[in-house]
Protein backbone atom coordinates (compact mmCIF):
# COMPACT_ATOMS: atom_id res chain seq x y z
CA UNK A 1 0.00 0.00 0.00
CA UNK A 2 3.14 2.22 0.40
CA UNK A 3 3.07 3.74 -3.36
CA UNK A 4 -0.44 2.57 -4.04
CA UNK A 5 -3.21 5.11 -3.83
CA UNK A 6 -5.77 4.15 -1.24
CA UNK A 7 -8.95 2.52 -2.20
CA UNK A 8 -11.92 4.90 -1.89
CA UNK A 9 -15.69 3.20 -2.11
CA UNK A 10 -18.27 6.05 -2.75
CA UNK A 11 -22.34 4.73 -2.15
CA UNK A 12 -24.66 7.21 -3.16
CA UNK A 13 -27.89 7.19 -5.17
CA UNK A 14 -27.89 10.30 -6.65
CA UNK A 15 -25.67 10.10 -9.09
CA UNK A 16 -24.47 14.12 -9.21
CA UNK A 17 -23.02 13.15 -5.58
CA UNK A 18 -21.79 10.09 -6.81
CA UNK A 19 -19.66 12.34 -9.69
CA UNK A 20 -18.82 15.33 -7.49
CA UNK A 21 -17.08 13.35 -4.77
CA UNK A 22 -15.44 11.51 -7.23
CA UNK A 23 -13.75 14.54 -9.49
CA UNK A 24 -12.70 15.81 -5.22
CA UNK A 25 -11.07 12.82 -4.23
CA UNK A 26 -9.62 10.64 -7.35
CA UNK A 27 -6.43 13.31 -7.45
CA UNK A 28 -5.35 11.78 -4.54
CA UNK A 29 -7.36 8.01 -3.84
CA UNK A 30 -8.24 5.35 -6.14
CA UNK A 31 -12.19 5.92 -6.25
CA UNK A 32 -14.91 3.18 -6.72
CA UNK A 33 -18.49 4.30 -7.16
CA UNK A 34 -22.10 2.85 -6.35
CA UNK A 35 -25.31 4.05 -7.22
CA UNK A 36 -27.06 0.67 -5.89
CA UNK A 37 -26.59 -0.02 -1.76
CA UNK A 38 -27.36 -3.99 -2.84
CA UNK A 39 -24.03 -4.05 -4.40
CA UNK A 40 -21.66 -2.16 -1.09
CA UNK A 41 -21.38 -5.42 0.73
CA UNK A 42 -20.40 -7.19 -2.04
CA UNK A 43 -17.64 -4.72 -3.28
CA UNK A 44 -16.72 -3.87 -0.02
CA UNK A 45 -15.91 -7.69 0.45
CA UNK A 46 -13.91 -7.90 -3.28
CA UNK A 47 -11.97 -4.85 -3.00
CA UNK A 48 -11.21 -4.19 0.42
CA UNK A 49 -11.13 0.20 0.04
CA UNK A 50 -9.53 2.53 2.46
CA UNK A 51 -12.47 4.15 3.57
CA UNK A 52 -16.34 4.00 2.90
CA UNK A 53 -18.08 7.20 2.29
CA UNK A 54 -21.98 6.46 2.43
CA UNK A 55 -25.14 8.18 1.85
CA UNK A 56 -28.14 7.74 4.50
CA UNK A 57 -31.08 7.64 2.50
CA UNK A 58 -30.66 5.42 -0.61
CA UNK A 59 -33.24 3.36 -2.45
CA UNK A 60 -32.75 0.09 -2.22
CA UNK A 61 -31.00 -0.59 1.32
CA UNK A 62 -30.43 2.44 3.53
CA UNK A 63 -27.43 3.67 5.06
CA UNK A 64 -28.17 2.23 8.57
CA UNK A 65 -28.54 -1.30 6.91
CA UNK A 66 -25.34 -1.08 4.60
CA UNK A 67 -23.49 0.40 8.08
CA UNK A 68 -25.30 -3.09 10.43
CA UNK A 69 -23.96 -5.20 7.24
CA UNK A 70 -20.34 -4.14 6.61
CA UNK A 71 -20.43 -3.92 10.93
CA UNK A 72 -21.46 -7.90 11.26
CA UNK A 73 -18.94 -8.92 9.04
CA UNK A 74 -15.54 -10.10 9.83
CA UNK A 75 -13.95 -8.83 6.30
CA UNK A 76 -15.36 -5.34 6.49
CA UNK A 77 -15.89 -4.53 9.92
CA UNK A 78 -12.82 -3.03 10.05
CA UNK A 79 -13.11 -0.36 6.91
CA UNK A 80 -14.29 3.49 8.46
CA UNK A 81 -17.43 4.49 7.17
CA UNK A 82 -18.01 7.80 6.49
CA UNK A 83 -21.27 8.62 6.21
CA UNK A 84 -22.08 11.99 3.90
CA UNK A 85 -25.95 12.81 3.78
CA UNK A 86 -28.62 15.84 3.66
CA UNK A 87 -30.47 14.86 6.79
CA UNK A 88 -29.26 17.53 9.69
CA UNK A 89 -30.69 15.42 12.21
CA UNK A 90 -29.00 15.50 15.82
CA UNK A 91 -30.41 12.16 15.84
CA UNK A 92 -29.60 10.50 12.46
CA UNK A 93 -26.03 11.61 13.12
CA UNK A 94 -25.81 10.03 16.62
CA UNK A 95 -27.62 6.69 15.52
CA UNK A 96 -24.68 6.54 12.83
CA UNK A 97 -21.84 7.16 14.95
CA UNK A 98 -23.17 4.84 17.49
CA UNK A 99 -23.68 2.14 14.34
CA UNK A 100 -20.40 2.09 14.07
CA UNK A 101 -19.77 5.02 11.27
CA UNK A 102 -16.40 6.95 12.12
CA UNK A 103 -17.89 10.17 10.77
CA UNK A 104 -20.78 12.31 9.84
CA UNK A 105 -20.56 14.54 7.11
CA UNK A 106 -24.09 16.65 5.97
CA UNK A 107 -24.97 17.83 2.58
CA UNK A 108 -24.40 20.19 1.08
CA UNK A 109 -20.75 19.81 1.92
CA UNK A 110 -18.06 21.87 1.89
CA UNK A 111 -15.23 20.17 -0.84
CA UNK A 112 -11.89 21.35 1.70
CA UNK A 113 -14.25 19.38 4.69
CA UNK A 114 -14.70 16.72 2.79
CA UNK A 115 -11.25 16.64 1.92
CA UNK A 116 -9.45 16.64 5.22
CA UNK A 117 -11.27 14.42 7.18
CA UNK A 118 -11.11 11.69 4.54
CA UNK A 119 -7.38 12.37 4.29
CA UNK A 120 -7.42 12.06 8.22
CA UNK A 121 -9.45 8.69 8.52
CA UNK A 122 -7.31 7.51 5.70
CA UNK A 123 -3.88 8.07 7.88
CA UNK A 124 -5.66 6.72 10.56
CA UNK A 125 -7.08 3.27 8.81
CA UNK A 126 -3.09 3.44 7.46
CA UNK A 127 -1.06 3.69 10.63
CA UNK A 128 -4.07 0.40 12.09
CA UNK A 129 -3.16 -1.68 9.28
CA UNK A 130 0.98 -0.86 9.67
CA UNK A 131 0.41 -2.04 13.64
CA UNK A 132 -1.58 -4.92 12.91
CA UNK A 133 1.00 -6.30 9.97
CA UNK A 134 3.96 -5.58 12.65
CA UNK A 135 2.33 -7.39 15.23
CA UNK A 136 1.14 -10.18 13.61
CA UNK A 137 4.50 -10.57 11.60
CA UNK A 138 7.60 -12.74 12.65
CA UNK A 139 10.37 -10.50 12.66
CA UNK A 140 12.92 -12.79 11.31
CA UNK A 141 11.27 -14.65 8.81
CA UNK A 142 8.67 -12.22 7.92
CA UNK A 143 5.73 -14.87 7.98
CA UNK A 144 3.13 -15.26 10.75
CA UNK A 145 4.13 -14.74 14.44
CA UNK A 146 2.49 -16.94 16.99
CA UNK A 147 -0.20 -14.50 18.01
CA UNK A 148 -1.44 -14.40 14.86
CA UNK A 149 -1.47 -18.33 14.49
CA UNK A 150 -3.02 -18.27 18.19
CA UNK A 151 -5.77 -16.08 16.81
CA UNK A 152 -6.23 -17.44 13.38
CA UNK A 153 -6.99 -20.80 14.74
CA UNK A 154 -9.49 -19.66 17.49
CA UNK A 155 -10.95 -18.01 14.92
CA UNK A 156 -11.06 -20.89 11.91
CA UNK A 157 -11.81 -23.50 15.24
CA UNK A 158 -15.01 -21.35 15.30
CA UNK A 159 -15.45 -21.32 11.61
CA UNK A 160 -15.08 -24.67 10.49
CA UNK A 161 -17.22 -26.25 13.93
CA UNK A 162 -20.43 -23.95 12.78
CA UNK A 163 -19.99 -24.88 9.37
CA UNK A 164 -19.09 -28.77 10.28
CA UNK A 165 -15.46 -28.48 8.16
CA UNK A 166 -12.23 -30.35 9.28
CA UNK A 167 -9.91 -28.08 10.35
CA UNK A 168 -5.78 -29.27 10.14
CA UNK A 169 -2.90 -28.35 11.87
CA UNK A 170 0.64 -28.79 11.50
CA UNK A 171 3.59 -28.28 13.81
CA UNK A 172 6.52 -28.39 11.89
CA UNK A 173 10.25 -28.45 13.80
CA UNK A 174 13.26 -28.66 12.03
CA UNK A 175 15.88 -31.40 13.11
CA UNK A 176 18.92 -30.94 15.27
CA UNK A 177 18.68 -27.18 14.78
CA UNK A 178 20.52 -25.88 18.24
CA UNK A 179 23.33 -28.32 16.53
CA UNK A 180 23.25 -26.39 13.55
CA UNK A 181 23.31 -23.46 15.59
CA UNK A 182 26.10 -24.32 17.72
CA UNK A 183 27.91 -25.36 14.80
CA UNK A 184 27.20 -22.40 12.21
CA UNK A 185 26.67 -19.72 14.15
CA UNK A 186 23.65 -17.52 15.26
CA UNK A 187 24.02 -15.88 12.04
CA UNK A 188 23.96 -18.59 9.76
CA UNK A 189 21.22 -19.95 11.83
CA UNK A 190 19.12 -17.46 10.79
CA UNK A 191 19.57 -17.25 7.45
CA UNK A 192 18.59 -21.41 7.66
CA UNK A 193 15.42 -20.54 9.04
CA UNK A 194 14.54 -17.50 7.03
CA UNK A 195 14.92 -20.02 3.68
CA UNK A 196 13.20 -22.88 4.96
CA UNK A 197 10.47 -20.32 5.69
CA UNK A 198 10.69 -19.06 2.14
CA UNK A 199 10.71 -22.41 1.26
CA UNK A 200 7.54 -23.78 2.76
CA UNK A 201 5.25 -20.57 2.15
CA UNK A 202 6.67 -20.98 -1.87
CA UNK A 203 4.71 -24.42 -1.29
CA UNK A 204 1.52 -22.59 0.22
CA UNK A 205 -1.17 -21.31 -2.66
CA UNK A 206 -2.44 -18.98 -0.85
CA UNK A 207 -0.51 -16.34 1.29
CA UNK A 208 0.46 -16.33 5.19
CA UNK A 209 -2.01 -17.62 7.32
CA UNK A 210 -2.25 -21.26 5.60
CA UNK A 211 1.05 -21.08 7.16
CA UNK A 212 -1.05 -21.62 9.96
CA UNK A 213 -4.18 -23.10 9.23
CA UNK A 214 -5.40 -25.83 6.58
CA UNK A 215 -8.96 -26.09 6.42
CA UNK A 216 -11.85 -27.43 4.36
CA UNK A 217 -10.39 -30.02 3.11
CA UNK A 218 -10.15 -34.13 4.28
CA UNK A 219 -7.20 -35.57 6.44
CA UNK A 220 -5.41 -36.67 3.38
CA UNK A 221 -5.11 -33.49 2.31
CA UNK A 222 -3.06 -31.92 5.57
CA UNK A 223 -0.93 -35.20 5.05
CA UNK A 224 0.03 -34.67 1.48
CA UNK A 225 0.48 -30.83 2.46
CA UNK A 226 2.88 -31.77 5.28
CA UNK A 227 4.85 -34.07 3.04
CA UNK A 228 4.97 -31.40 0.22
CA UNK A 229 6.64 -29.13 2.81
CA UNK A 230 8.44 -32.19 4.21
CA UNK A 231 9.77 -32.32 0.87
CA UNK A 232 10.63 -29.03 -0.63
CA UNK A 233 12.96 -28.22 2.71
CA UNK A 234 15.06 -31.50 1.62
CA UNK A 235 15.23 -30.53 -1.70
CA UNK A 236 16.92 -27.39 -0.47
CA UNK A 237 19.87 -29.34 0.06
CA UNK A 238 21.46 -26.78 2.94
CA UNK A 239 24.38 -28.81 4.23
CA UNK A 240 23.84 -29.55 8.01
CA UNK A 241 26.81 -31.85 9.09
CA UNK A 242 25.07 -33.19 12.53
CA UNK A 243 21.44 -33.36 10.41
CA UNK A 244 19.95 -35.75 8.82
CA UNK A 245 21.85 -37.37 5.76
CA UNK A 246 24.07 -33.94 6.29
CA UNK A 247 21.34 -32.22 5.06
CA UNK A 248 18.77 -29.45 7.20
CA UNK A 249 15.58 -31.42 7.44
CA UNK A 250 12.03 -30.99 9.43
CA UNK A 251 9.46 -33.20 10.85
CA UNK A 252 5.92 -32.54 11.04
CA UNK A 253 3.41 -33.68 13.06
CA UNK A 254 -0.09 -33.46 11.17
CA UNK A 255 -3.80 -33.45 13.18
CA UNK A 256 -7.20 -33.36 11.31
CA UNK A 257 -10.41 -32.96 13.06
CA UNK A 258 -14.09 -32.01 13.39
CA UNK A 259 -13.64 -29.26 15.47
CA UNK A 260 -16.53 -29.88 18.45
CA UNK A 261 -16.66 -28.87 21.75
CA UNK A 262 -14.74 -31.64 22.80
CA UNK A 263 -11.91 -30.70 20.86
CA UNK A 264 -10.54 -26.96 21.40
CA UNK A 265 -7.33 -25.48 19.89
CA UNK A 266 -5.61 -26.09 22.90
CA UNK A 267 -6.15 -29.97 22.22
CA UNK A 268 -5.78 -30.28 18.74
CA UNK A 269 -2.08 -27.76 19.58
CA UNK A 270 -1.27 -30.97 22.00
CA UNK A 271 -2.36 -33.66 19.30
CA UNK A 272 -0.37 -32.25 16.60
CA UNK A 273 2.59 -31.75 19.48
CA UNK A 274 2.36 -35.84 20.36
CA UNK A 275 2.48 -36.43 16.38
CA UNK A 276 5.39 -33.94 16.63
CA UNK A 277 7.64 -35.80 18.82
CA UNK A 278 6.41 -39.47 17.20
CA UNK A 279 8.09 -38.02 13.69
CA UNK A 280 11.25 -37.06 16.26
CA UNK A 281 11.53 -40.11 17.58
CA UNK A 282 10.91 -42.67 15.19
CA UNK A 283 13.68 -40.62 12.98
CA UNK A 284 12.74 -37.28 11.94
CA UNK A 285 12.72 -35.93 8.29
CA UNK A 286 9.18 -37.47 8.61
CA UNK A 287 5.22 -36.76 9.13
CA UNK A 288 3.99 -38.37 11.58
CA UNK A 289 -0.10 -37.61 11.26
CA UNK A 290 -3.40 -38.25 12.91
CA UNK A 291 -7.18 -37.88 12.76
CA UNK A 292 -9.15 -37.18 15.95
CA UNK A 293 -12.77 -37.35 16.54
CA UNK A 294 -14.85 -36.21 19.87
CA UNK A 295 -14.79 -39.72 20.66
CA UNK A 296 -11.11 -40.35 20.36
CA UNK A 297 -10.19 -37.29 21.56
CA UNK A 298 -9.59 -38.14 25.56
CA UNK A 299 -7.24 -40.81 23.91
CA UNK A 300 -3.88 -40.68 22.22
CA UNK A 301 -5.13 -40.12 18.73
CA UNK A 302 -5.21 -43.29 15.54
CA UNK A 303 -2.94 -43.41 13.07
CA UNK A 304 -3.80 -42.49 9.54
MG1 LIG B 1 -29.77 9.39 -1.34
Amino acid sequence: MNNERPKILIVDDDRRYLESLELLLSAHYEVITDSDSLNTLGIAMSQHPYLILLDLNMENIDGYQVIRELKQNLETADIPVIVVTGSHETEDETHCLRSGAVDYITKPYNPEIVKARVHAHVELKRQKELLKTLSYQDGLTGIANRRYFDDTLIREHRRCRRAGLPLSTLMIDIDFFKRYNDIYGHLTGDDCLKLVARTMLAQLNRSGDLLARYGGEEFVCAKQIAEKLRSAVLDQQIPHEAGIDGLITISIGAVACLPTEGIDTRKLLMLADSCLYRAKVSGRNRVEAAACSQASSDQAVGNV
